[in-house]
């Protein structure tokens, strides 16, 4: 099946047209600065011809016009018409409590998806007007919504609530919902094919490490505890995310500061992590050389970051009695040799033991950087949530026949 998959942000639209049958992507691109000046669409086909089109794209139903005209664009497009395009999957943050698995979108759905704003108002409105702007321009494709939440929907109760009035729970859906779920997903289960055992015997701990990170405990095939919670906010000290912290320091900040609830919300979204520790940057490659040429503050944000890190497969490890495999992915789990070995470093006892040389490897390779006699395997394992979000619309749509 070729399943176009989109990923629409508050101001950009990721796509990839992929062929599910042999697994390749067609084409993959971006509109980035929607409604912003200097709107461009950045479009690679799977030949390595790419274009960038500089255009006023003033919102996402004409992002996604302009990413279907290119599709089927005589020079650039690889598509004849949009009928091609079987079906759409659209990558969806939060399904609250609303939905346990991916879904096939009707206006029931739709509605349910409004009601589910409130869960990430930052998140949700741009997800929703990715879904009306396709729905709008390809009303007879299906069209299928696969969440970052539902691989984390099995997760024990004594794992996703949190130490408030239970009635909090029963009234708004507090609980803790976990993110990142077609990342761990995925990496969970390549991880499982290339060690060449089931994933319902394994115990694994994924670690996707990006500008925004979240580590997760997968027993059985089943996400049994992650790092973020109700909202992306909590964890690990991310880009710009502040991770856990005592949350008596909101009430502090916010009096010392003289911040709204939407100004403190914002600031411990967007001015702590990495950016506020640092006071240089929220990217993880700015801090590493920072780091390396003697920036003490860097050198702090650094050695955070991948302190958490640790605290949180430790106790992973804990919670699952022991662990068979970790992973790394995303953009800093891919690439970063140093995040990697200062994470994992003095866990011997634990039975995890890098070799440093596998642990230099290239980008975008799966590769097993433990040393032969480390316990605990470990991994690196680039990421494919977008093939996820493929293979899960294909499913859908075969179970709905
Ligand atoms: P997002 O969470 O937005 O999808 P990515 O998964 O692409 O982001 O991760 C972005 C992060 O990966 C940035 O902090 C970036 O600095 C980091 N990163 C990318 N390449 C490297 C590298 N070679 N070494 C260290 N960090 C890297």
């Amino acid at each position: 099946m070729k399943v176009l998959t989109l990923n629409s942000g508050s101001s950009s639209v990721k796509y990839q047209f992929i062929d599910t049958s042999t697994r390749t992507v067609l084409c993959k691109g971006l509109v980035d600065r929607i409604g912003i000046s200097g709107t461009s669409l950045t479009h690679k086909r799977h030949d390595g011809h790419q274009v960038v089109i500089t255009d006023s794209i003033v919102d996402h139903q004409t992002a996604i016009n302009c990413i279907l005209d290119i599709l089927v664009d005589q020079k650039h497009g690889v598509a004849k018409n949009l009928s091609e395009i079987e079906a759409v999957g659209h990558r969806l943050v939060h399904a609250g409590a609303a939905f346990k698995q991916s879904v096939l979108i009707n206006e029931a759905v739709r509605n349910k998806l409004y009601e589910c704003i409130e869960f990430a108002p930052l998140h949700n409105p741009p997800n929703i007007k990715g879904i009306e702007a396709s729905l709008n321009r390809l009303s007879a494709t299906p069209n299928v919504g696969v969440f970052d939440t539902t691989f984390h929907v099995n997760m024990p109760d004594y794992a996703y609530t949190y130490g408030i009035p239970y009635s909090y729970y029963e009234k708004y859906g507090i609980r803790r919902y976990g993110f990142h779920g077609t990342s761990h997903y995925y990496v969970a289960n390549r991880a499982a094919e290339i060690v060449g055992t089931p994933l319902e015997e394994l115990k694994i701990i994924t670690c996707h490490l990006g500008n925004g990170s979240s580590i997760t405990a997968v027993q059985g095939g089943i996400s049994v505890d992650t790092s973020m919670g109700f909202t992306p906010l909590e964890g690990l000290v991310m880009g710009t995310r502040c991770g856990d912290i005592d949350p008596g320091l909101i009430f502090t900040i916010a009096d010392r500061e003289n911040f709204s609830v939407d100004q403190a919300n914002a600031f411990f979204n967007k001015q702590c992590g990495m950016k506020g520790l640092s006071g240089l940057s929220s990217d993880m490659r700015e801090i590493e050389s920072a780091a390396a040429s003697g920036h003490q503050r860097a050198q702090l944000a650094l050695d955070v970051f991948c302190y958490r890190v640790k605290k949180y497969i430790s106790a992973y490890i804990g919670v699952m009695n022991g662990a068979d495999l970790i992973v790394f992915t995303g953009g800093i789990g891919e690439n970063s040799t140093l995040v990697r070995e200062k994470s994992l470093s003095n866990l011997d006892n634990l039975g995890i033991r890098l070799d440093p040389e596998r642990n230099k490897c290239i980008r975008s390779v799966e590769s097993l950087i433990s040393h032969s006699e480390s316990k605990i395997k470990v991994m690196v394992i680039p990421t494919n949530e977008e093939l996820v979000i493929a293979l899960e619309t294909e499913r859908i749509i075969k179970n709905s026949h």
